[in-house]
């Protein structure tokens, strides 16, 4: 060992026991926190480097879909270098519960900040930013008055004037979960049959080419997320398309999380639940749902001002990771109605 090495090393040391001494880090100090994440975003990385910078840590980030991240997790068991699982649908998040992918957490902070129906009774996953799917329609052919249900969008009025995204898409799965979690396999099969019975044209690839086609006039009325509309209409502020709560008088409005867990091997679990403590803060709450128009998951932190213009609205209480329990019955129903 050269002198120059050891009196590195020397200092390595010394680094290390100083902010031990000043800012309480104990042994995470040096460990990297690993984030598998599904949220492309490169203001949420930005988040996470912010977050490093401020714990002096590395912060290492893994970014795919939540289903070839659920995979690799699978594959890689008890040798995952990942400490933390963050996905954009209930869903995966249920799947990655159901698989043993994730471990319980108890945390006081988290708990009070987060509705009971964002997250996961066990603690073994939190919603951190909220959507909702609900209608979208054209402000210059439908009133609001002629809207009110998701079932409502199969009456004869809107036939061949609604358009869907494809029933492949995750959210969709989760909204058909939802109805049959609430009223069961044949009502739920009756409302997708009538629905597909009304479109206007093949079902799109995504909201916003849904939304775009709706501002354009193929169609009149669709089902879109919340933070799709909001983007658009940040660009355009004219834009003839506008939001509607659906099931109000009901069960409310379906609403789905993106959302984190600290992963069942993690080895750096302090630093990953503390990092869950820091999405879920308020200022921190804010910025993250900003990112994407959502709704932060924080009930006492205000979403983006052109998101608190749609109102306030009544969602769907239902815990969100019974949406994960009812997607595989959900896919076939929609196999079953022909929802391409
Ligand atoms: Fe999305």
């Amino acid at each position: 060992m050269t002198v120059r090495t050891a009196l590195s090393r020397h200092a390595g040391t010394l680094l290390v026991v100083a902010t031990l001494a000043f800012s309480g880090v104990a042994e995470a100090a040096g460990n990297p926190l690993v984030v598998y994440s599904a949220r492309k975003y490169q203001l949420v990385e930005q988040l996470f480097q912010e977050y490093g910078r401020e714990r002096g840590i590395e912060v290492k980030s893994v970014t795919d879909d939540g289903a070839p991240l659920i995979q690799r997790l699978m594959a890689e068991g008890a040798q995952s270098p990942a400490d933390v699982f963050i996905t954009v649908d209930a869903g995966d998040l249920w799947r990655a519960t159901e698989a043993g992918l994730l471990q319980p957490v108890r945390s006081p902070m988290l708990e009070a900040a987060i509705p009971a129906h964002l997250r996961d009774p066990d603690g073994q996953w939190f919603g951190l930013a909220v959507r909702a799917r609900t209608i979208a329609y054209s402000t210059a052919r439908v009133k609001p008055a002629e809207l009110s249900t998701y079932a409502a969008l199969g009456d004869p009025r809107w036939k061949g004037r609604l358009c869907l995204r494809s029933g492949k898409a995750v959210y969709n799965q989760s909204l058909v979960a939802m109805f049959i979690n609430d009223m069961g396999e044949q009502a739920t099969e009756r409302m997708v049959g009538a629905w597909i019975a009304n479109l206007a044209a093949e079902p799109f690839s995504n909201d916003t080419l849904m939304l775009k086609a709706i501002a354009a006039g193929q169609c009149d009325v669709g089902i879109t997320n919340s933070y799709y509309l909001g983007k658009l209409q940040h660009e355009q502020a004219d834009l003839p398309v506008q939001i509607f709560w659906a099931d109000q008088a009901g069960k409310g409005t379906h609403v789905n999380i993106s959302g984190g867990g600290v992963t069942k091997h993690a080895k750096n679990r302090e630093e990953a639940v503390r990092f869950l403590e820091w999405l879920a803060s308020p200022a921190i709450q804010q910025r993250l749902a900003a990112v994407n128009f959502e709704f932060p998951a924080n009930a006492g932190v205000d979403p983006l001002p052109e998101v608190k213009a749609w109102g306030p609205f009544k969602p769907n209480e239902v815990n969100v990771g019974l949406i994960g329990k009812a997607q595989p019955a959900a896919v076939m129903l929609i196999d079953r109605a022909g929802w391409r």
